[in-house]
């Protein structure tokens, strides 16, 4: 077999193949590597296996589908399960968020919702509004849309930017919000810049902002107090949406079904994906406001109103998962449980490593956290050299340049998080 035939995608494909990191089954909170070692999934897969590994019911309802109903067409064409997921979405997403576009990745949610926002302006006679704002350290996906959106440097330099996006400050600000528990207290300020980009360009051309509320693949970045609330009193003044992308913050990771709700910001239009199907098949989902689909449906000329979509879109099996997934997170009641003391017990945990070598700050919110050692001069970053030895040492966190960052899933008990500790106490003393 040639190993080399799959080039693996954000992997460092040389360093894999030196040292491959093999998984071969998962269950629960453990994965189990092909030499057989049980290692503790500290961030969920990547962000998505919300409901922990394994779970027969989503394995059931995934196999019903791919007998009776294995695909259907979505456009033009229609199946019950893609309308009972897309009703249970919309009543539970915040205010009048009532309208759902399927796709099949966090990634293209994003670019549908992108060329949805510019479809709306079109649909009032404002075609100029083509300009989007995105924050620095926003990961937004790999699509165009979306990498022109990104706000990291090494996924964007390389590709430029595709699309006309402007780009807010970097929150994070160690200097003066450093081992805040939950959201920091300074920085709301940075969202004046937006007014500011906004009249710069001219409310006319600008489509909309998009923002994770707290941003994750950035390092885990919680927004400074009032600042989501901030971003959205100026896009409303100026008649610019608010798209929140929660491909990490949606299904349970704050306490809530989402963070909108959460941090009580109604957005124009929300991304989800991931936890949708806790990772178990590819969906992803743009929901938004009656105005938008209502502006678009209604003034668009007879036919198509939204020239957009794929053949994957409303898949049944994905339909299918995710309808069993929502079954198992309201029945087990996992979207607020990140507040039923699990939250709390993360936070205190992770912040008795403040006096581990090299760490310079500590962040978390509900079931998400990140650890930030200093930046060194040596060319594997300290997250990274920690993720490695976690690795070896039967834990997995993700390595994110020089933090490291857990997002469990939403199952964890004390004793994993325990667990954790143990494992990354002796991760940090062996690699710093
Ligand atoms: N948006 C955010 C906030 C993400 O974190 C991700 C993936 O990590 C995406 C979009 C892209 O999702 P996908 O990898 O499913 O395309």
């Amino acid at each position: 077999m040639r190993a080399d035939a799959h080039w693996m995608p954000f992997t460092s494909n040389k360093a894999f193949h030196a040292n491959p990191r093999m998984i071969q089954a998962a269950s629960g909170m453990y994965w189990t590597t092909n030499d057989d070692r049980q290692i503790l999934d500290m961030t969920a897969g990547l962000w998505c296996t919300n409901l922990g590994h394994g779970r027969e019911r989503v394995a059931a309802a995934i196999y019903e589908s791919a007998t009776t109903l294995d695909y259907a067409p979505s456009f033009g064409f229609g199946h019950d399960s893609s309308f009972e997921l897309a009703d249970r979405l919309a009543r539970l997403a915040p205010g009048d968020l009532n309208h759902v576009f399927f796709t099949n990745s966090g990634s293209e949610a994003v670019d549908t919702a992108l060329k949805m926002a510019i479809a709306y302006h079109a649909s009032n006679g404002q075609k100029g509004r083509k300009i989007f704002i995105s924050r620095e350290r926003a990961y937004h996906g790999v699509n165009l849309g979306g990498t022109a959106a990104g706000g990291i440097a090494t996924n964007t330099r390389v590709f430029g930017r595709w699309g006309d996006v402007h780009h807010l400050a970097d929150v994070l600000d160690i200097e003066n919000n450093a081992f805040s528990r939950g959201l920091p207290a300074n920085g709301i300020e940075k969202a004046d810049e937006l007014e500011h980009l906004i009249n710069f360009h001219g409310a006319e051309n600008v489509a909309a902002v998009i923002a994770e509320p707290i941003q994750g693949a950035g390092g885990v970045i919680n927004p400074p107090e009032g600042y989501l609330a901030r971003l959205r009193e100026i896009c409303s003044k100026h008649g610019v949406l608010l798209i929140f992308d929660e491909v990490v913050c949606a299904f349970g990771r704050t306490g809530s079904f989402s963070a909108s709700q959460e941090f009580k910001v109604q957005p124009d239009m929300m991304i989800l994906a991931k936890g949708l199907t806790s990772g178990t098949v590819p969906m992803g989902a743009v929901v938004c406001s009656s105005e938008i689909y209502q502006s678009v449906v209604k003034h668009s000329p007879v036919g198509i109103e939204f020239s957009h979509g794929y053949t994957y879109s409303a898949h049944p099996i994905a339909c299918a998962a995710a309808n069993a997934c929502l079954d198992i997170y309201q029945e087990e009641q996992l979207f607020s449980r990140a507040h039923n003391g699990i939250g709390q017990y993360l936070e205190d945990v992770l912040h008795n490593f403040k006096d581990l070598p090299g760490v310079v700050d500590i962040r978390n919110y509900g079931l998400l956290g990140a650890v930030e050692f200093e930046a060194t001069d040596e060319e594997v970053p300290t997250g990274v050299k920690v993720f490695l030895k976690a690795w070896e040492n039967g834990l997995m966190v993700r390595g994110l340049g020089t933090a490291i960052v857990v997002s469990p899933p939403l199952i964890v008990e004390p004793a994993h998080i325990d667990e954790f500790a143990v494992k990354l106490v002796k991760s940090v003393g062996e690699c710093i």
